[in-house]
This record gives C-alpha cells, sequence and structure tokens, in this order.
C-alpha cells in the first residue's frame, strides 16, 4: 500500500514531453511504486504518418521507461532497423518522417487499437503494459489537440517545422488547436484530485508543457491545487540541454533563456522549483517570485543522476519513498 498524506491524498503526478520528461520520469519510477507515480504526457506534437498515430512524446516516455529507448536520438528503439521505410519510399511515399521498423509495428497497433474504438488511454496504458512498464502512462487527453506553429512561411504541425523543414521558418506564434474544447483524460483528472505532489518534468515549458496546460480544467485545476507543485528547470546555465527551448525562449519570452525566465513562465502554476547548480545566482529571484528553492545537480545523464533528482524533487515535495 502506499503511504498517504494527512489529507487523505497520495502518490505523484508527472506532467512529461518526451526527452526531458523521459529522464526524470524513469528517475520518479525507480523511486516510487506503480501505484503511487502517474505520468501524464504531452500529446501536442501527435499527427498521422502513412496512416498511421503517431505519438512521439508518448513513445519516448515509453520506451524509456521500458529500458528500449534509442538514448541516441531521443526517439524510437534502441537498434531499430528501417527496411519499412526504405520500401514506402520505393512505393512513393513522401518519406520524410524517419520511423525504424519496431516502431512502425507499434503505431500500427495503436492505430488499429484506436479505430476499434478504445481511447488513446486505454490503448497507451495496454501498450505501456505490453513492453513491460508498471507505471501507469497516459496521454494528457483523449480528444486530439495539436501544436501548430505560425510562422513567416504560414501556420504548420509541429513535425513539420521541427522536422522537415528543421526549426528553419521563423516563429511567430504557437496555438494548440483543440484544447479549448478537450478535457483531460480520465486517469489524469482522477489524479488531479488524488495526489499528494505536482512534479512539472524538465520538458520544453513552451512546446511540451503548455499543451498539457492548455486544456482549461487542468490550468484550473492546477492553479487551484493546494498540494506541492515542484518545477525541474530545463534550462542549464542559460542553455537547452537538447532541443528547441533557447531560441523558442528567445521567441516567446522575448528574453534569453534561463532558469529564472522558466520561472516567469509558470509562475502561479507552482510552489516548488528545482534549479541547476549552475544557475545558482538566480535562486534571489526565483525565491522572490514566491517559490521554494532547490538548488542541486539537475543534469541527467545516468540512471544515478535521474534516481537523485527525483529523490530530490520527492524530498522537497514532502513525499515519502
Ligand atoms: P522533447 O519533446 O523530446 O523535446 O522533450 P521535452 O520537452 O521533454 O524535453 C526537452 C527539454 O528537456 C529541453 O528543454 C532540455 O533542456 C531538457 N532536458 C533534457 N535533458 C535534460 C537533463 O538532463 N536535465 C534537465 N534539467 N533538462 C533536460
Ligand atoms: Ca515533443
Amino acid at each position: 500500500m502506499t503511504q498517504s498524506s494527512g489529507n487523505g491524498r497520495s502518490g505523484v503526478l508527472a506532467l512529461a514531453g518526451g526527452v526531458g520528461g523521459a529522464k526524470l520520469a524513469v528517475g520518479l519510477a525507480r523511486i516510487l511504486k506503480p501505484d503511487a507515480l502517474t505520468i501524464v504526457v504531452n500529446t501536442g506534437d501527435d499527427e498521422t504518418f502513412y496512416g498511421l498515430h503517431i505519438s512521439p512524446d508518448i513513445d519516448t516516455v515509453t520506451y524509456s521507461l521500458a529500458g528500449l529507448a534509442n538514448p541516441d536520438t531521443g526517439w524510437g528503439f534502441a537498434g531499430d532497423t528501417f527496411n519499412a521505410l526504405e520500401t514506402l519510399k520505393t512505393l512513393g511515399a513522401d518519406a520524410w518522417f524517419g520511423l525504424g521498423d519496431h516502431d512502425l509495428a507499434l503505431h500500427l497497433r495503436r492505430t488499429d487499437m484506436l479505430r476499434s474504438g478504445m481511447t488513446l488511454s486505454e490503448v497507451t496504458l495496454d501498450l505501456a503494459r505490453r513492453m513491460g512498464v508498471r507505471h501507469p502512462v497516459l496521454p494528457m487527453s483523449d480528444q486530439p489537440v495539436r501544436t501548430i506553429i505560425k510562422s513567416t512561411d504560414g501556420e504548420m504541425s509541429f513535425q513539420e517545422y521541427f522536422v522537415h523543414r528543421r526549426s528553419e521558418p521563423e516563429v511567430i506564434g504557437l496555438r494548440f488547436e483543440g484544447a479549448d474544447s478537450a478535457t483531460a483524460s480520465p486517469v489524469f483528472q482522477r489524479a488531479l484530485e488524488n495526489v499528494e505532489a505536482i512534479v512539472f518534468c524538465p520538458s520544453n515549458p513552451f512546446l511540451s508543457v503548455d499543451p498539457i496546460l492548455a486544456l482549461p480544467d487542468v490550468r484550473e485545476m492546477i492553479v487551484a491545487s493546494d498540494v506541492p507543485r515542484v518545477i525541474v528547470s530545463p534550462i542549464i546555465g542559460g542553455r537547452a540541454v537538447k532541443g528547441p527551448a533557447a531560441r523558442i525562449f528567445e521567441t516567446f519570452a522575448h528574453k534569453p533563456p534561463s532558469a529564472l525566465a522558466v520561472a516567469e513562465h509558470y509562475e502561479g502554476m507552482a510552489t516548488h522549483f528545482v534549479m541547476d547548480n549552475e544557475d545558482e545566482a538566480s535562486r534571489d529571484a526565483v525565491e522572490a517570485l514566491g517559490y521554494q528553492v532547490l538548488v542541486t545537480e539537475t543534469l541527467m545523464i545516468e540512471d544515478t543522476h535521474k534516481i537523485a533528482l527525483s529523490t530530490a524533487v520527492c524530498k522537497m515535495a514532502g513525499v515519502s519513498i
């Protein structure tokens, strides 16, 4: 049985995008029992390719938890082959979105299950369990929400911008199509009502976490929540560890990326803030925003780093492990 805090609440809800989210999720899953951790993942990057439903962030998190992820790319299965993609090209497909053979098998299965009438939550839980993941991994919503990049070249999906156009178009805005009328997935809703702490994994604030917070019921519940809500900064020493976060910051926050800018971005949503040792100089400024601050090592390379950071996060939030 999971210990519950005095208010009857128990367990941790982790909000995650892809690579950064997956790293902390792996650490949390190593120290918390399956009934004490719910991992909710961004689906704003979902898209249909080759007729199949692709959920890139869910897959990164699931593969990472299953120990199957390709650590070099941040997407796909380790050691995957690309025979099907080559054949697709031969058959005339505009195959700019790389998917390995194992990956494609998963997308075939997911698409089939969705077509049979299952929700994305049911499908995601089932596939994760079959890959050996014991902790619940869920999409933020069972309704489609799509991150649309507004650029000087017009509007495009996130994958079109990031993968096909290699982040070259100048970004002028973002919108989360469908978010206004979407709701949190049922297990996510229950977690928001019942957990003793919420953890914002070190994911891209604009592209990975904001789509989750764009769901009206989620934002409302998080703002009104009275449990510890911990942000782990994805920006270390003014840089993103991986991905387009640094450039995105300049575009949307109109300031250089920094731990302080992350703290400002989430103002009103969270109570605790974890920043890297490299960013200690901005501790006072972040505390002045009303956060309780922890300064520690936040770069996660090995599993030991993931576990150490997760342990510090839980301790800070008063979660017993
Ligand atoms: P994506 O969907 O694959 O881009 O994944 P996320 O949004 O979850 O993660 C991207 C963010 O993770 C970037 O802003 C990175 O700076 C951050 N990140 C990646 N690895 C680490 C790490 O080891 N520590 C911290 N603190 N942030 C990380
Ligand atoms: Ca993503």
